[in-house]
């Protein structure tokens, strides 16, 4: 084998080695053979031989030395990673040398499909971690510059001591809301957060909503309300999951809202059976241009207002991602200056579900 492969360094380049091999041995077989009746001269073995030879070498390099060229420059490119120069071959029929060929490229698709996915995390991931440090930052020198100025003397100043303490207790506020939806966005991620599938009840569910929310409404001057049949059949999905997409969402109807102004939580029956979910608020709305980005990580229309309402702009991604593991969208309806509607749909129980009356 050696030998061979010594010999194969002496050949100019445009010989094809496996050709020569072939057409060799064919050679050699077929001249072998042509010994074999008495009375031949010996140019008819050595000619036959050299014939048979060089036809095997010239098929072996018309059948196979260009698409070996094909293999070995698709191997090449796809070492190389230039996916983008890759030559489709026409499809996996023909002999195996063809079926080889397309799986080599599709080989090369996968590789650049999962290349490319790969680059997208990691560019997802520094962008996350630049936007996480970035919120991080703000309310921690806000609370070191508020503390230092304190111990520096600002603690006796009965004028400002007071609304320094505030400062501070707001941005650790913001630090804590910051942890926990982050918590939260991760656990979903990983997909540690368990979905339950239970029947629960709207119109209880609105009522624990609203009592967690009420003290916030009425210092902002809102008014919450909420509007349910009395008929309204039971939902089914994860009941705490879906209490927390409503805290959610009227949480962010009361903070960008106006004083004196109204949050209703409504619930009915759609066409399809399904139970449509409302958080309608008359509060600052939101221009069109950011509707289709409202659900993405850290988007916020005015940063400044979101993030002195102790907004993380984490809590639509979290809705999003929430609503997606029961197979629903959040839809949203809104205009500057009037208010908006956040709603989304939700199944009714089956009745093998309901607990006995
Ligand atoms: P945040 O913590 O900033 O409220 P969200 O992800 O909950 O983050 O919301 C993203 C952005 O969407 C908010 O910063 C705000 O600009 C806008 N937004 C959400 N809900 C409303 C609403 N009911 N009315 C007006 N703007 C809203």
């Amino acid at each position: 084998m050696s030998d061979a492969s010594t010999l194969s360094l002496w050949l100019p380049p445009f010989v094809n080695r496996l050709g020569l091999k072939i057409g060799l041995t064919v050679g050699l077989v077929a001249g072998a053979g042509a010994l074999i009746p008495p009375g031949w001269p010996i140019w008819i073995p050595l000619l036959i031989g050299l014939g048979l030879g060089a036809v095997t070498y010239a098929a072996a390099h018309y059948w196979l030395h260009r698409r070996l060229t094909h293999v070995l420059n698709t191997l090449r490119q796809i070492r190389q990673h230039s996916f983008e120069t890759l030559s489709a071959p026409s499809g996996p029929h023909g002999d195996e040398l063809n079926t080889l060929i397309w799986e080599v490229y599709r080989t090369g698709q996968t590789l650049q499909n999962e290349i490319q996915d790969l680059r997208e995390m990691e560019s997802y991931r520094r962008e996350f971690i630049g936007n996480v440090s970035h919120e991080l930052k703000t309310p921690i020198f806000s609370v070191q510059g508020f503390t230092e100025t304190l111990l520096d003397g600002a603690l006796e100043d009965e004028e400002v001591n007071r609304s320094f303490l505030e400062k501070i207790l707001h941005n650790v506020n913001r630090l804590d809301n910051l942890a926990r939806d982050l918590s939260a966005i991760s656990r979903i991620e990983t997909g540690e957060m368990n979905m339950k599938s239970e029947a629960f009840d709207l119109d209880n569910l609105f009522d624990d909503v609203i009592d967690s929310l009420e003290i916030k409404a009425h210092e902002k001057g809102v008014a919450l309300q909420k509007n349910v049949p009395s008929t309204l059949p039971t939902v089914y999905g994860d009941a705490e999951r879906i209490q927390r997409v409503i805290v959610n969402l009227t949480d962010n109807a009361i903070k960008y809202n106006e004083e004196e102004g109204t949050v209703s939580l409504q619930a009915q029956q759609v066409g399809s059976g399904d139970i449509e979910v409302r958080v309608v608020d008359d509060g600052i709305g939101i221009p069109s241009e950011h509707l289709p980005r409202l659900t993405e990580r850290f988007y916020r229309v005015d940063k400044s207002r979101s993030r002195n309402q102790g907004g993380t702009g984490l809590g639509l991604a979290i809705v999003k991602h929430i609503l997606g593991a029961h197979d629903r969208d959040l839809h949203v309806e809104s205009q500057p200056g009037e208010g908006s509607t956040f709603s989304f749909t939700l199944p009714t129980a089956p009745e093998s579900t309901l607990q006995p009356a």
